[in-house]
């Protein structure tokens, strides 16, 4: 890396370690040029922004609930824990639901699961 570039990523990284975020931080511990997720679906799980009611709630004053009583509708509990979403769980191993989605987000038959949840849960909150 040429010296710039050297000292930007410095930058960068003192700025994220110093920034909130703490949901992607426990992905990405450190900065990369390299490195670009481009799902629009998949890019909520890492952000936690997003068609989630706890984002709703808190930019929107939305209702943050989830539909089946849980208090709040995180990014977590709909691919973890959410009953409603059980079915579309039905063919994952049963012990990614013991783990924590930090060691499952770049495992990519997890992506593909997740998007495919976000992608109901989206156009089912377009509909209501
Ligand atoms: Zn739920």
């Amino acid at each position: 890396m040429y010296r710039g570039k050297v000292l930007l990523a410095t930058k960068w990284q003192e700025r994220w370690n110093n920034s909130k975020g703490s949901w992607t931080k426990k992905f990405f511990k450190e900065v990369k040029f390299s490195r670009l997720y481009g799902d629009f679906y998949y890019n909520q799980v890492l952000t936690s922004h997003g068609v989630f009611g706890v984002v709703q709630n808190r930019v929107f004053g939305k209702e943050g609930g989830c539909p089946c009583g849980e208090q709040l509708e995180t990014s977590e509990h709909i691919l973890l824990k959410c009953k409603i979403w059980g079915k579309e769980r039905d063919d994952w191993p049963k012990c990614w639901l013991q783990k924590d989605i930090s060691d499952l987000v770049f495992y990519s038959p997890f992506k593909k699961g997740s998007i495919d949840i976000l992608k109901k849960l989206m156009s089912s909150s377009l509909a209501s």
